[in-house]
């Protein structure tokens, strides 16, 4: 590990941080159906938290409030102290699917943001590299995304928005449309990533062992419609092994508080089932 590196994670770990992202009471309608009944949280600067949670509880809904995509119906959401009005160059966000540009290089890819925003071309590509050579795109910046890997292309996606350089960092499942070995792979090589970052990180996913790897926090959401049922701090330095135990007590715990909600939840869709019928 670089001395620097070494700095950051220590400095992880004592520094103090203040709110950045508060969510009070929040709640979603879609229509007449109710997908959010209350969430609240506070996600302080710097801190990487995971959201988990059953199928269709409302994980990604949550991410794109965040993002100022969909707006709640009911509840506080701040950033920085200000309510979120809409979309904002200080949030960026990383989808599960890879969207980049088929005509454009991968630093033309990752430059485009900032060529829009007026940045010059010399300070875009000074930007860009740092964030290739830390996702491990290196010789591949003149390379089109039809040559590419799934797991190039979400690494060029996820330098793009780091390039940008905003305050907070929403991933959407980001690896959720990679194969495991992939994905494993990339989660791992990506540990000092996320510290050299050293954003507000909100990562959406589905898996309990992505998310004690890589989070310090884990948010577990109900069934729909939702709130948040725990908040678990994995008190765990980085960079992290998926066989360390204590790491894995972590991941049996919050599977546990999964699976009695996906379990409540099922047996409540079983009886509406009943009653219907
Ligand atoms: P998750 O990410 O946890 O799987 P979502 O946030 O995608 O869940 O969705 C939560 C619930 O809200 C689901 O029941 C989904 O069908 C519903 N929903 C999400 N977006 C819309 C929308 N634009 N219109 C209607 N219903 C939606």
């Amino acid at each position: 590990m670089s001395a620097d590196l070494a700095q950051i994670y220590s400095l992880r770990a004592t520094a103090p941080t203040k709110p950045k992202i508060v969510a009070k009471g929040i709640q979603k309608y879609f229509g007449n159906v109710l997908a959010m009944k209350d969430i609240s949280c506070t996600i302080h600067e710097r801190e990487f938290v995971a959201i988990i949670g059953p199928s269709g509880c409302g994980k990604s809904t949550f991410l794109y409030l965040i993002a100022g995509f969909e707006k709640p119906s009911g509840g506080d959401l701040s950033i920085n102290g200000q309510p979120v009005g809409g979309p904002g160059p200080d949030r960026g966000v990383v989808f599960q699917e890879f969207v980049l540009f088929p005509w454009l290089t991968v630093l033309r890819n990752i430059t485009l943001g900032l060529d829009i925003k007026g940045v010059s071309r010399a300070e875009a590509e000074e930007r860009a590299r740092k964030w290739i050579r830390l996702t491990g795109l290196s010789g591949f910046e003149d390379a089109y995304p039809s040559t590419l890997s799934g797991g190039m292309k979400q690494r060029v996606a996820i330098a793009r928005a780091l390039t940008y350089d905003p305050e907070v960092l929403l991933l959407d499942e980001p690896f959720g449309a990679l194969d495991v070995q992939t994905k494993n792979y990339m989660i791992r090589d990506m540990q000092d990533l996320w510290l050299e970052a050293n954003r507000t990180i909100v990562m959406i996913t589905h898996s309990v062992s992505e998310a004690v790897l890589m989070a310090d926090r884990v948010l577990v959401l109900s069934s729909r419609p939702s709130e948040v049922i725990a908040d678990v701090s994995i008190k765990l330095p980085h960079p992290r092994e998926q066989r360390d135990p204590a790491l894995r007590r972590y991941e049996d715990e919050i599977t546990a508080i999964l699976s009695a909600e996906v379990d409540k939840a099922m047996s409540l869709e079983r009886q509406s089932i009943v009653q219907r019928s």
